[in-house]
């Protein structure tokens, strides 16, 4: 900012008016979706529903009592919830998951961060700038698992740059609540050095799994994967013809973008068109300061692929080198095929 010829002093934060701005943003978008049903003829039934046939579902209504509705087909999106820790329960105030994270009453001295994933290091680094300890504990020896490990690398550089603390090759094993802390037991997955961990807040972000509970999926016979998440095929259909699903609760990469395309490819499918999804092209994003995104091809997963595919990087620096940004930390990898032009990915 100063190099911008900005320049200001004794800035203060108010965490409750930073707090009312996000809940209008979060209620000026949702309250978008209820116009969209209106204007395109959707009806909206506010309730929680259980399949009880292959063309029956059952809602149990916010309001009371319950509604049977008759149908050709069921879309399941019912996403996905937070994965727990056996040893550490949620309260989603001291021990928060992404949503107690978005609504913390106070600005928590120490915050330990359990999974160094994209919502751990979005939440945490949030939490960072606004000027708590930040500690990041992390199982695998790499942040932002599944992402291009350049990019993993420089991310992980550049937070730790930013004040936060990165506990790789660790796992949690153990939690003692008490009144005033939370203490983590930690213990590194190599030598298996243990350490303890006090915080004033954690929390858990260690993924997230399908959401279908009370769903009545058994009763109907839809096929569940050993993960919960239900298979489909490329049309989107269960192993119940007339149930399809979609989002967060089917295989593949948990994002809204991807629930998107996959919800507008099965309801054309059904509408009697054509609709279909590429998983290879489903761009992530993590939005933290800098932010990353990108779609990836699965170079580590597969030696075959990555044998046919050519890498070339430049560090953002370069990128931005004609001056009109000072935002200059960042790296930008693209990926295309030997000897063709065609970008493959970009991130
Ligand atoms: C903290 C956080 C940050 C994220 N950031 C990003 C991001 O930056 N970019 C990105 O692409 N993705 C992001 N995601 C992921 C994204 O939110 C999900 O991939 C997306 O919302 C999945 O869409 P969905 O329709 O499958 O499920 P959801 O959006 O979860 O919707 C499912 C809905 O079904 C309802 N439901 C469940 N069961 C029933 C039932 N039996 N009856 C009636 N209703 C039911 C639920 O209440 C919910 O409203 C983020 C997720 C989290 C938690």
């Amino acid at each position: 900012m100063p190099a911008h010829g900005i320049k200001f002093d004794n800035v203060t934060m108010d965490l409750k008016m930073m707090l009312d701005y996000k809940n209008k943003a979060v209620f000026g978008l949702t309250g978008g979706i209820e116009f969209l049903f209106k204007k395109y003829n959707v009806k909206y039934v506010k309730g929680f529903g259980k399949i009880t046939s292959p063309n029956e579902v059952s809602v149990t209504l916010n309001e009371g009592g319950t509604k049977s509705l008759s149908t050709k087909n069921i879309v399941i999106a019912t996403g996905s919830d937070v994965t727990n820790l056996p040893f550490l329960k949620i309260d989603e105030k001291r021990i928060v998951s992404s949503t107690g994270a978005l609504d913390l009453a106070a600005v928590p001295k120490r915050m330990t961060v359990i999974g160094g994933g994209i919502i751990g290091l979005e939440m945490g680094s949030v939490w960072r700038r606004l000027g708590s300890e930040v500690t990041v504990v992390e199982f695998t020896p790499a942040i932002c698992g599944g992402a291009d490990a350049e990019v993993a690398k420089d991310f992980l550089r550049i937070l730790t740059k930013q004040g936060m603390k990165f506990k790789l090759n660790t796992k949690v094993t153990a939690a003692n609540v008490t009144d005033s802390e939370i203490t983590l037991t930690t213990e590194t997955t190599d030598t298996k050095k243990q350490e303890q961990l006090a915080a004033d807040v954690v929390l858990v972000s260690v993924g997230r799994r399908p959401y279908t509970d009370g769903l009545g999926l058994e009763g109907v016979g839809v096929k569940v994967d050993e993960r919960g998440r239900i298979p489909v095929d490329h049309h989107f259909r269960t192993n119940v013809p007339s149930i399809c699903a979609i989002g967060d609760c089917i295989p593949g990469p948990m994002l809204a973008h991807k629930a998107e395309e996959d919800g507008i490819a099965c309801i054309e499918t059904l509408a009697g068109g054509v609709g279909h999804v590429d998983y290879n092209t489903v761009p992530a994003l993590c939005t933290r300061t800098p932010r990353s995104r990108g779609s990836v091809p699965r170079k580590k997963n597969s030696r075959r692929r990555a044998s046919n595919i050519a890498s070339a990087n430049s560090r953002s620096r370069r990128i931005a080198g004609r001056g009109q940004t000072t935002m200059t930390k960042g790296l930008l990898n693209i990926w295309r095929m030997p000897r063709q032009t065609r970008c493959l990915a970009a991130t």
